[in-house]
């Protein structure tokens, strides 16, 4: 049905979804099976293949990332977060690795959502279903990801655990260049390639360069406004999958939820550059195709990382221009790494009065002695596997060339000197009967037409990798409760 209302045409559907990212096209996907009447509102745009493959990495990163890939959480240090934009949101930018969560992160589901031993296999089963369409494997081809292969044998002799990881990727070229959008399509984690377009076939509506702004109670409806100058959006049920971020910062700045976005769990990562005597050719390769979970009850985990010159010295850029001279050649005997550590501390949205959410984290007395044993364990892994030097984020490039250096350097060790960045934001609107916010359908506890089905939903970080993790849980939640999204 269309009105014109103030020189906008109205545009009424059943369902509307904010974000088209691995929540939003996962929603989108499922409920387009069942029933018409939906669309996505996306603030980003499709960005083709043309994109990708003929733009520089840093002004790709500009485009489809937020605030080009440094939202801010306000701390000591103070911390970035990316968030991507476009059609296919974080998705057609990650790493595109997809694994399982583990046992303590079902766990955790199960207690709180109340589920039963039959959920709990259905939901495992959803994350095999998901990996199968995406066509995930594992790449243990020895002529790529020297970065990742060179660790191996000190991992075997040490007996520290490491796996091949689940790559979703159709004949991958080795580019290297996950996180900016492949330049092949090869990666299958970006929705915008599979679950979007299966939607609109299935005769979703899709507004791309659409931004809500903000959402209003109408009587049983709810209205929409955005940056679209043709339509004034209105529903009868609302998904919020605008991310861990977005989808608080709508709810709490549209006066509708104020209990959103207190304990936004993440992430904190840095990046260690280590210099080998043996070429390892890093640029041959992919994000990395080997992790070291081996600490994953103390809640740390090591990888490769994507490695060509805009990542390493956009990484590095606190070094001097000598320093990066001489690393530059040495680039077929360089590997980039990233420590991963699933802190207990979090970050907390605090204003939502501007027009970007502002964000404030602390960490806590554990974190930091987690934070010191994990460039403990990450460096002797490194030294171990033949680095000869290693180069850590530390005020202006802490250069360490024995574990005499390393000890030597945790002994002054402050964290506000690191540069870390932060990943993988969620529960920010959890589910969980305990959490009080949202229903075990992912509706509002006080409004039961609107629903957070994306990062924010999900209440356990773990060793898992989160866009598995968000598909799988929303496949379920929309499975389970069909008639209440339309
Ligand atoms: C560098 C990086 C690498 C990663 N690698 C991996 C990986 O290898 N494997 C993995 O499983 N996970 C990975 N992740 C995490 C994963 O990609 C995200 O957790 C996941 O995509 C989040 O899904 P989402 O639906 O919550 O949000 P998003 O995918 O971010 O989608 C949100 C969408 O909402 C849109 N939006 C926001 N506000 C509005 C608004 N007001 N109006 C309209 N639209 C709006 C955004 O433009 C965006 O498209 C990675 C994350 C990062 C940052």
């Amino acid at each position: 049905m269309q009105i014109i209302v103030n020189k906008l045409t109205q545009k009424f559907y059943k369902t509307i979804i904010i974000g088209s990212g691995a929540g939003g096209a996962t929603a989108a996907y499922q409920l387009s099976k069942n029933f018409d009447s939906i669309c996505i509102l996306e603030e980003g745009k499709k960005f083709n293949q043309s994109f990708f493959s003929n733009r520089k990495i840093s002004s790709r990163s500009q485009k489809l990332w937020r605030n080009g890939g440094f939202t801010p959480l306000i701390g000591n240090p103070p911390l970035p977060f990316a968030e991507g934009v476009a059609l296919g949101g974080t998705t057609v930018s990650n790493g595109g690795y997809l694994e399982d969560i583990d046992d303590r992160a079902y766990e955790n589901l199960k207690n709180i959502m109340n589920l039963g031993n039959n959920d709990v296999k259905i939901l495992r089963s959803n994350f095999s279903q998901i990996k199968k369409k995406f066509d995930t494997q594992k790449d243990k081809d020895q002529n790529f990801n020297g970065d990742s292969h060179i660790l191996t044998k000190y991992l075997e002799k040490e007996k520290i655990n490491y796996r091949f990881v689940d790559l979703a990727r159709k004949n991958c070229c080795h580019n290297n260049q996950c996180i900016s959008g492949c330049p092949i399509s090869a990666k299958t984690t970006d929705v915008s390639l599979n679950l979007i377009p299966d939607s609109i076939k299935k005769g979703v509506d899709v507004f791309q360069n659409t931004k809500v702004l903000s959402i209003k109670k109408d009587g049983k409806n709810i209205v929409l406004s955005t940056n679209n100058k043709k339509y004034l959006f209105k529903c009868e049920k609302l998904i919020l999958s605008a991310g861990a971020l977005q989808t608080p910062f709508l709810l709490k700045k549209n006066g509708i939820n104020n209990q959103v976005g207190k304990k936004i769990k993440f992430h904190l990562n840095y990046k260690v550059l280590a210099n080998f005597n043996d070429k390892i050719c890093a640029k041959k390769g992919t994000i990395f195709n080997i992790d070291i979970n081996h600490f994953k009850n103390e809640r740390f985990k090591f990888s490769a990382s994507n490695f060509l010159e805009p990542y390493i010295f956009s990484t590095t850029s606190f070094l001097n221009n000598l320093e990066i001279n001489r690393l530059n050649q040495r680039l077929d005997f360089l590997g980039m790494y990233v420590a991963q550590i699933e802190v207990r501390g979090y970050a907390s949205l605090k204003s939502s009065i501007f027009s970007e959410p502002l964000i404030f984290y602390k960490l806590d007395d554990n974190d930091y002695k987690l934070i010191i044993k994990s460039i403990i364990e990450f460096c002797k892994i490194l030294f171990g596997s033949g680095a000869t030097e290693l180069i850590l984020p530390y005020g202006n490039g802490k250069i360490l060339k024995s574990e005499k250096d390393l000890n030597e350097f945790v002994k002054s060790f402050k964290t506000k000197f690191m540069h870390f960045n932060c990943a993988h934001m969620m529960n920010s609107c959890p589910i969980g009967f305990e959490n009080n916010i949202l229903n075990n359908d992912a509706s509002l506890i006080d409004s039961d037409n609107i629903f957070v089905l994306d990062a924010s939903t999900l209440p356990t970080s773990s060793d898992s990798s989160p866009q598995l993790a968000i598909m799988s849980l929303v496949k379920f939640i929309i499975e389970n409760n069909y008639p209440k999204f339309n």
